[in-house]
């Protein structure tokens, strides 16, 4: 049992594949170096995007004919290598990720075959658009209107805090088609190219936010829909369908969201052990204080808990489950476990911790930023226990 890796209990042995000839490659191409170019200039890595596509990593979640395996768990790996090696790469990626996995799982045949092969190839980036100045916890208020003329929608509607905003390719989104019903009745979603932010007739891209820390290798982008004109046939899922689509959509959102948190939090957790052992005061390593390794001690056993929240969930939507609960759960704990493994990691680090000397200082302001993009976290509290009640109640009347 001795050269036993406990892995193995979680993965099958294609899954380990994947993760380990992944993980050669982020470091052949040196990933951690470009991630710490990418803190001091500010650049977006799409080219190295591109790199990953090019040599066959991105988009597992894709059925076979459109070269994936057909399978989130693999996607999860994904998420949580790039986190663990470049953080906006991560980000990149975990937000594309739900366009291509979700015209795969809606997508009409000729759609999947228009738009999957570049986002599967990295040479298209992909953005998600729910979010709009009045539509933020309560995404059932969003006023985005599309209006069919003929045989063309025109979008019209601003869209708030959209990661890779302006620099995307191709856009889901959400919009209203039945003004007379309820939203939930009366939104669709729409695929739109926007030409990685080029000025297309009727889109804007009216901001490039400055989100705590600067967010470095990331762009997060308020848009503007003025009159866009959408070709009708890029509907996804049929009209009205939208809220269905964005509920199943989110489940995969905060599984992926949740798995690059977890690989963000891995080197900073190893920073922590690592100088805890070798710092020394009072004569000995600081790693002797049940002061400091007590913390290290709760800081994996968080982790770990939402390492396994995170794949759980990952295997049930794999399975067909509707793990919107799951799926809740593995955010909330990934992004609390990370706060604390980076919070942890300053206070280990002492006055060093709070320098840019090592990567404790930013990864404790990714970590606070963490808490609220795939829905805050109170939100995700509100959806655990609402399910919670819900499964009493029927287990009640069954
Ligand atoms: C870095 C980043 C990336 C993002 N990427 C995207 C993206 O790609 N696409 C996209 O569409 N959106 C994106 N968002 C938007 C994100 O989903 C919203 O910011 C989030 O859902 C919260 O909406 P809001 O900011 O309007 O806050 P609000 O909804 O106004 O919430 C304000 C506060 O009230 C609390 N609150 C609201 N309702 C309740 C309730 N019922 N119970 C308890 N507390 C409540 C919230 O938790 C929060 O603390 C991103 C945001 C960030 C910061």
């Amino acid at each position: 049992m001795k050269n036993r890796n406990k892995e193995e209990v979680l993965f099958s042995a294609d899954e380990k594949k994947f993760r380990d000839e992944l993980r050669e490659f982020l470091v052949k191409a040196e990933a951690k170096k470009i991630e710490h170019e990418i803190y001091e200039r500010d650049f977006y890595p799409r080219e190295f995007y591109e790199k990953l596509g090019e040599e066959g990593f991105l988009a597992p979640v894709l059925p076979a004919e459109y070269g994936g395996k057909g399978k989130l768990v693999y996607e999860t790996i994904l998420a949580e290598e790039l986190g663990a090696a470049c953080v906006p790469l991560a980000w990149i990626q975990s937000t594309s990720s739900y366009v291509y996995a979700t015209i795969a799982r809606y997508g009409s045949e000729e759609q999947k075959r228009r738009y999957l092969p570049a986002l599967k190839k990295g040479a298209n980036i992909g953005a998600i658009a729910i979010t709009e100045p009045e539509a933020g916890s309560d995404v059932m208020r969003i006023k985005t209107i599309a209006e069919l003329k003929g045989d063309t929608y025109v979008i019209s509607g601003e869209k708030r805090n959209i990661t890779n905003g302006s620099k995307a390719d191709i856009l889901l989104v959400w919009a209203i088609t039945d003004q007379r019903v309820d939203p939930a009745e009366g939104m669709s979603v729409f695929i739109v190219e926007s030409k990685a932010g080029m000025a297309e007739p009727g889109f804007e891209v009216l901001e490039d936010y400055k989100l705590l820390g600067g967010f470095p290798g990331t762009v997060n982008s308020h848009l503007l829909f003025d009159e866009m004109s959408v070709p009708e046939e890029n509907i996804l899922g049929g009209k009205n369908e939208g809220a269905k689509i964005m509920f199943d959509e989110l489940s995969i959102e905060r599984a992926l969201y949740a798995a690059m948190l977890v690989g963000e939090a891995r080197p900073v957790l190893e920073l922590a052990v690592a100088y805890s052992m070798e710092r020394e005061q009072f004569g000995t390593s600081i790693s002797r204080f049940e002061g400091i390794s007590f913390k290290i001690a709760d800081i994996v056993t968080r982790l770990e808990a939402a390492k396994l929240m995170v794949y759980h969930t990952a295997r049930l939507i794999d399975k067909g489950f509707d793990a919107e609960k799951e799926s809740a759960m593995s955010k909330l704990l990934a992004s609390e476990a990370f706060y604390e493994v980076a919070h942890s990691t300053v206070q280990i680090l002492g006055g060093r911790g709070l320098s840019d000397e090592y990567p404790a200082e930013w990864a404790f302001r990714m970590a606070r930023l963490s808490m609220i993009p795939a829905g805050t976290n109170e939100i995700m509290r509100f959806i655990v226990q609402r399910e919670v009640y819900k499964e009493h109640k029927s287990k009640k009347e069954e």
